[in-house]
This record gives structure tokens, sequence and C-alpha cells, in this order.
């Protein structure tokens, strides 16, 4: 590991985020929740703490955010019901913990770090999910503390757009938050937390929770966490393949990330559109990469030197952490 330094990259989800579609006191709203988040990780590993820790507490004030699709806030399905999905991996030991379709747990990155640390068991479904997070410690909350009234109208939207026949862009439909960190003692770690896609049929799990599609960390070589139509994810197995470029190839972490968000994803077409989708990445040395195929991806990261920057579309603003 030699040379690693401490090093910390988020994402609040990537998309068309037209400009109009939030009031100038919510892009700033956003903004400043994405500096928080980065303050959170990073007071986390300059006090000496662990990769895994500091992507849990960036991940946690963007899960109680209500600008972002994970925890508060987090998008409706079908049935007008949050099913919440996360993940976290240690790439020290390749240990994870996912959670999916949970419906009442406050901060679900939280409880996959509950579930790793419990080693019974990887990944937790629906109220099993919800009973172990009890179990666990974490106090339940009631469905209405995920529920923001843009996401209400988001949902009679999409509705209204599949009466008419409509489709919207996908691009338009989701969100998610991630982190990924590399910590002073040379350890990557990953994680993601999302409410998936707004209208999405109940039950349908995502690729935020799934270990080597929206999550990934492997010591040596990367940590990824992505956004965009998880499916697309799923297939591409986005984030191991991002970590298995790097290995086999010996591509750096800008290469193999573009190539993938670019070109395999950014290639794929569905109903003419391109897929949408963005990652945070980086690599053993705290190198970052972000790369997104969509207009705008909120982002931020601090650069092992202690910079830190947040970004909504191609505008860079300095953070003072
Ligand atoms: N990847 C998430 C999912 O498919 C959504 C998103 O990031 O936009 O559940």
């Amino acid at each position: 590991m030699g040379t690693a330094r401490q090093a910390l990259a988020i994402h609040g989800g990537c998309g068309v985020l037209p400009h109009d579609s939030m009031t100038l006191a919510e892009w700033d709203g956003a903004r400043s929740d994405l500096g928080r988040a980065l303050a959170a990780g990073w007071a986390v590993l300059s006090g000496g703490g662990s990769a895994v820790a500091a992507v849990e507490a960036a991940v946690n004030v963007m899960e109680d955010s209500p600008h972002f699709n994970a925890g508060h806030g987090a998008a409706l399905n079908a049935d007008g019901v949050h099913e919440l999905d996360a993940s976290i991996m240690d790439g020290a030991t390749l240990e994870a913990g996912a959670i999916s379709a949970a419906r009442h747990i406050r901060n679900p990155v939280s409880a996959a770090r509950a579930l790793m640390n419990d080693g019974r068991a990887v990944f937790l479904t629906g109220p099993d999910a919800d009973r172990f997070a009890e179990a666990a410690g974490f106090a339940p909350v009631a469905q209405e503390y995920f529920t923001t009234q843009k996401r209400v109208e988001a949902l009679a939207a999409m509705k209204a757009h599949a009466l008419a026949g409509t489709e919207a862009s996908e691009n338009e439909k989701h969100g998610t938050v991630g982190a990924v960190a590399l910590d002073l003692a040379g350890h990557l770690a990953a994680a993601t937390s999302t409410g998936g896609y707004t209208n999405k049929p109940p039950g349908r799990v995502g690729d935020s929770p799934v270990i080597g599609a929206g999550t990934y960390a492997r010591d040596g070589v990367c940590a990824v966490s992505g956004t965009g139509k998880g499916e697309y994810f799923i297939r591409h197995v986005v984030g191991h393949e991002i970590a298995a470029r790097m290995a086999y190839l010996g591509e750096c972490l800008e290469e193999a990330s573009e190539r993938v968000v670019m070109e395999d994803l950014g290639a794929t077409r569905q109903h003419g559109e391109i897929i949408g989708a963005g990652l945070v990445a980086i690599d053993a040395e705290g190198r970052v990469s972000a790369p997104y195929n969509t207009a705008g991806m909120f982002r931020g990261w601090v650069t092992p030197d202690g910079r830190a920057y947040v970004a909504t579309h191609d505008e860079l603003h300095e953070v003072t952490l």
C-alpha cells in the first residue's frame, strides 16, 4: 500500500438535473449538504478512523437530507411506498452488508454496516431486513418520515405519464447517494443508499445493494459507488468490472471507470435513450474519478492534500471543511 494517503469522494445521484427542477435555495441546500457529507466523512478519516466509518458517516448525512433520493426524501414505488436499498463494503476484508426493500430503517447504510459486522449474512431483504435493524438497535421510523412533497408530486407525474402513454426520461426518475474512501491505513471502502426510482415495481431491488454492481471495494485496487439505472449496473456488474479492468488489464482508475460509464453503459440504449449512469471511484493511492454520461451528477471529493470540491454540473465549487 506504501504511499497511500486518505481521500474521499461522494455522489448524490446523476441525471438530467434541469436547473428549473429546483429553486435556487434547493440547489444551495443540496450543495451545502454535499459539503456537510464530505466534512462528516473527512472528520472520520482525519481523526484516523476507518474508510468504512467514513463512507457510512458521509452517506448518513445525505440519507438525512431531503435533497437526495435516499432515507428522508427517498422515491416512492408504484404503490406509493418507500422501499430502501443500501450496502457497504470493506475493501480490506471483502466483508459486506446489504439491505434491500426495507421500509422502516431511518439510515439503511448503518443497518447494512451492522449486518456486515454481524457476519451471519451479507444480504437481507424486506421485512426481515427491517426486523434485523430493529434487533440491532435501530429504532424503526414510520413511512411518513421518508416522504417529501417533491416525491409525492414525482409519483403523480410518473403515473400521469403512464396513463398518457408517454415515457418519462429514465434520467428524471431516480437518484442515489454513495461514498468511497481511502483511509490512512491504506484501506478502501464503498457505500451506497437509495430509494430506487419513482414508480418502481413493488419488490424491485436495484444495483445499490448488489455487491459488485452498485457498490464494490477491494484494497490495492479501487472502491466504487454507482448511480443510474440499476438494472444496467447489475447486468454490467459495474463496480467489479472497473476493479477487474484495473487488476487484469492494468488500466488506471480513470481509464477503467470512463470506459465503463461512457462506453459500456453510454453506448447502451433503451427506447433510443442512453442509459444514464455515473459513479464515484477511488484507487489505492487516493486518486478520484467521478464520470457521468448524463447532464449532471451531484458529487464531491476531498483530495489527499485536503482540498474539497462539490459540483452538480460542470462548475466546481471549492468548499472549506
Ligand atoms: N441506481 C439506483 C437504482 O437503480 C437509482 C439511481 O441511482 O438513480 O435503484
